[in-house]
């Protein structure tokens, strides 16, 4: 065995982590990929499962050569192992690792659900973080009802199952992604009543509009563009500009939304309410970075709440880099370029080599594009006037708006731990990934000038994911394809 050579562990084998593996091995270091799915591609490369392929399935997917390229490289790399169904669950500072990178990353590897689950533990030399984003909704009156989906649902059952959520679906929230959504459904068989897009015509001119000469090297971006224009053209879908979904109706699922106009900063305005009969609403209001493991690994983060990177994707944490979503959402352009530089130089190379001049130029490109984005699409501070006393913010431990505001205001407590802890907001099952940037914007409202105490965050989740605390008590099976001793031993 050589052992001087760089052991790489890429977390996340989405567009990022695909890319960085690659680039990894370009450079002779040793790759591990994990991924918690049992397929490669993450976010964007959703495919159908084995079981039911598709002889056209490219047509699905943008990009799809590009994937087939990636995946088959590090699939036919001895080089590269490749581990699917591996959940890292926590990431803990070791000086007694035998891995550069002094950190000891735990991880199941098996059915989800399923018993028998392995639980290994890695001390690489270098990590690429590369785990992605969740997709963000912001609550309103009836969002809690069978039939409201998140777009990043409707888009996984459409891409992933060919399921189409409803018959008549409206489509609402903000950003570009409502236009790939509603062209899923469109192509699984919903009429699309309508995209309901929250910014108006000034925002999107704000932030799309200057400098367009940088917008050259995102070409490809505008023929993307064009395409879903034409499938909306065709399939005669209405975008609007300047609306919103402010309610959902139904007793046992919705059959009805509200729409309204919305003011620059999202309030709905009184006196411009529609009813529509629908039986599925699909809401985005854009996406949150998944930061538990690069919090874990003490990664510090921007004022925008992102991992911070220099220019060779490398965080502040030695032998850590952080690649995708994770440091911006950009979309799988600025995600492919970031993973290639991540890969590159977590295996002992320079952003300045000439391997990754041309990725060095898509990232520049690519960061410009996802500042429009922001500019043009970014949720507005106006959202809270869309909620009624019993609206449900927190839907795993049914805390309604209400309740965040009486527990506020009855303690006088401007501590977000404190409101959580007499509230149970953001404590269920999924652990603050849907609600927890919600609960820190209405309680920061609510506490006005005064600001937050405590300096925590709903991102820290020292226990990435649910595990048996039988697999707990069992002893890490050593993983013999490590190139450095594995302690046995658990996270304390
Ligand atoms: C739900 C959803 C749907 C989207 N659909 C579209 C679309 O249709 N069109 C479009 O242009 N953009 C879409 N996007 C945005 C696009 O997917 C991203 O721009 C792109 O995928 C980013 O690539 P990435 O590698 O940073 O992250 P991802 O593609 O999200 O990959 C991250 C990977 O990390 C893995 N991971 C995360 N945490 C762990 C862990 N603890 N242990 C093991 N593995 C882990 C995940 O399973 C995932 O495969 C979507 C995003 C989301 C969230």
């Amino acid at each position: 065995m050589n052992t001087s050579r760089t052991d790489v562990l890429v977390i996340g084998a989405g567009p990022a982590g695909l890319a960085a593996a690659r680039a990894a091995r370009a450079r002779g270091a040793s790759v591990t990929m994990l991924d918690s799915s049992d397929q490669l591609g993450g976010q964007f490369w959703r495919h159908l499962p084995p079981e039911r392929p598709s002889a056209n399935e490219r047509m699905l997917h943008h990009g799809w050569v590009k994937f087939r390229e990636l995946s088959e490289t590090v699939l036919s790399d001895d080089g590269c192992r490749v581990i699917r169904g591996a959940q890292v669950w926590a990431i803990e500072p070791d000086s007694t690792s035998a891995g550069a990178a002094h950190l000891a990353v735990h991880v199941v590897v098996g059915e989800p659900d399923g018993t028998g689950r392995r639980r290994l533990v890695l001390t690489p030399d270098a990590i690429v973080l590369a785990t992605g984003a969740h997709d963000r909704t912001l609550p309103f009156p009836g969002w809690d009802l069978p039939g409201v989906f998140t777009g990043g649902a409707a888009q996984a059952l459409a891409k992933g199952e060919r399921l189409a959520v409803g018959q008549r679906v409206v489509v609402s929230g903000a950003g570009p992604f409502l236009l790939p959504v509603a062209a899923s459904l469109a192509n699984t068989g919903s009429d699309v009543v309508g995209v309901y897009e929250a910014n108006r015509v000034p925002a999107l001119v704000r932030g799309w509009l200057p400098k367009p000469w940088e917008l050259a090297g995102a070409a490809g971006k505008g023929t993307e563009l064009a395409g879903y224009l034409a499938g909306h053209l065709r399939h005669r879908i209405p975008y609007r500009l300047g609306r919103a979904v402010v309610a959902a109706h139904g007793t046992d699922r919705v059959e009805a939304v509200t729409i309204a106009a919305v003011t620059p900063d999202w309030a709905p305005i009184p006196g411009t309410k529609q009813r529509i009969e629908v039986d599925a609403v699909c809401v985005s209001h854009g996406f949150t970075p998944r930061l538990e493991l690069a919090i874990a690994a003490g990664c510090e983060l921007t004022a925008e709440r992102f991992v911070q990177v220099d220019d060779s994707q490398h965080t502040n944490v030695h032998g850590v880099f952080a690649a995708g979503e994770i440091t911006g959402i950009g979309g799988v352009d600025l995600a492919l370029a970031e993973g290639q530089i991540a890969g590159h130089a977590a295996a002992g190379g320079l952003a300045a080599d000439t391997e990754v001049r041309s990725a060095v130029r898509r990232r520049r490109t690519f960061r410009g594009f996802a500042r429009r984005i922001e500019a043009a699409h970014g949720i507005r501070d106006g959202w809270p006037a869309m909620l009624t006393d019993d609206t449900i913010v927190c839907r795993c431990e049914e805390v309604s708006y209400g309740t965040l505001c009486r527990a506020t205001d009855a303690t006088g407590s401007r501590s977000l731990r404190a409101l959580k802890l007499s509230t149970r907001a953001g404590l269920g099952i999924c652990q603050g990934r849907i609600c927890g940037r919600t609960i820190e914007a209405l309680l920061a409202d609510r506490v006005g000038d005064a600001g937050l105490t405590d300096g925590v965050s709903t991102d820290r989740r020292p226990i990435a994911a649910p595990i048996r605390l039988g697999e707990l008590a069992d002893p890490a099976h050593p993983d013999p394809a490590s190139q450095h001793p594995v302690p046995l031993k658990g996270p304390k």
